[in-house]
């Protein structure tokens, strides 16, 4: 990763268990020792970091550590999901302070949009006072503008273009955004059962069908015009299912819940009980054959777009989030075994698993990022 000096600073003194010496900071982040000197004289006079004055144990000069003011500063992440919206506020150790969440209000437009997600973040804004904000969205975001392109599975539509200034502004803190996955691809990384892992790959399973990866340390970003991990809309042969970007035959437009929900409805208009993802996996589980044959034809296409993504990047861990990521579901099981038999022999050896994180990684890999860009 490209880090600050602030940055690299901060992580290795974080990776010494929260206390190194100059010297040794010096030696873990590769700096030149004026640059060094600077940095950390400027994160002691920001209060960010303090000195801990220890006793000498031997004779000469006393080195004196440095520590980590984990208490001095917040980050917020808020991840806006196409049903709900997680909001987490954590430390300078990136150790959660407060999480709540809402229902994700459908689209109607910008402003409202803006004074939406303001007013469910208001009163924990005020409370927690973050110095910037992380914002993943479940959509396709141009990070480097700062600009929410559309997020389909919330309803706003390809065009929108939302400034992410206007949240800032309101919100009062600068605010960076990315998409879901990558936020949950930062927060695996630093955070996760895997972390530190050089090659990863995550996988989101629920609403929409997404993927994130870390290649040789270094987190894709999405964009507009060089998307990564947009599994959800690789073209299926023989799907001919009207996707919400506007494609026939997307991956997601049969395997993505809502989809998933309409489908059952138009083949089995008399059961009303299937008309929903989470009941189809349910029903599958108990051997329902309708419910089944759904689910197992979901498994091949989710298969199909994991295996690119494997085949791409040649990850070592693989990790799965989202709704429909849950250790005894249907179709995430169902999902593993036809991946297993899709993908070669010499891929094997890739650490398989659903996260540790839980439902707000995302949100928690977006303050980091917020935190590599405005420290
Ligand atoms: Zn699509």
């Amino acid at each position: 990763m490209h880090y600050t000096n602030n940055v690299k600073v901060l992580d290795a003194i974080r990776e010494m268990r929260g206390e190194a010496s100059r010297k040794e900071i010096a030696a873990r982040t590769g700096l030149a020792w004026g640059t060094m000197y600077k940095t950390v004289e400027n994160l002691l006079a920001r209060g960010l970091v303090f000195a801990r004055q220890s006793k000498s144990v031997a004779p000469g000069r006393p080195t004196v550590p440095l520590c980590i003011n984990a208490d001095s500063i917040v980050y917020g992440g808020i991840d806006v999901g196409s049903e709900t919206t997680r909001i987490l506020f954590c430390d300078l150790n990136f150790r959660e302070i407060h999480r709540e969440k809402c229902p994700t209000e459908r689209f109607r437009d910008p402003a409202r949009f803006v004074e939406w997600l303001d007013g469910v973040c208001r009163r924990s804004l005020e409370e927690f006072r973050p110095v910037a904000v992380g914002l993943s969205v479940s959509g396709v975001i141009d990070s480097e503008r700062g600009i929410i392109v559309s997020g389909g599975n919330f309803g706003m539509k390809r065009g929108t273009d939302l400034p992410v200034a206007e949240i800032a502004a309101r919100f009062g803190v600068p605010v960076f955004a990315v998409t879901t996955q990558v936020g949950v691809a930062a927060a695996e990384y630093h955070f996760g059962r895997n972390r530190g892992c050089g090659n990863l790959v995550t996988v989101g399973l629920g609403v929409g069908i997404g993927s994130g990866a870390v290649v040789n340390h270094h987190l894709l970003i999405s964009h507009p015009q060089r998307p990564v991990g947009y599994i959800g809309h690789i073209l299926i042969p023989g799907n001919n299912r009207l996707c919400s970007c506007g494609f026939r035959g997307c991956l997601e437009a049969f395997s993505g819940g809502h989809y998933l929900a309409a489908i059952a409805a138009e083949r089995f208009p008399g059961r009303p009980e299937l008309h929903d993802a989470a009941a189809l996996d349910r029903f599958a589980a108990a051997g329902d054959a309708d419910a089944a044959g759904m689910m197992i034809q979901a498994a091949q296409y989710n298969a199909a777009g994991i295996a690119a993504m494997i085949q791409l990047y040649s990850p070592e861990a693989l990790i799965f989030t989202g709704g429909q990521s849950r250790p005894d579901g249907f179709l995430y099981n169902e999902t593993l075994r036809q991946l297993q038999s899709l993908l070669p022999p010499e891929r094997s050896n890739c650490s398989i698993g659903i996260t540790s994180l839980g439902e707000f990684g995302s949100a928690l890999g977006a303050a980091r990022l917020a935190y590599e860009q405005f420290v």
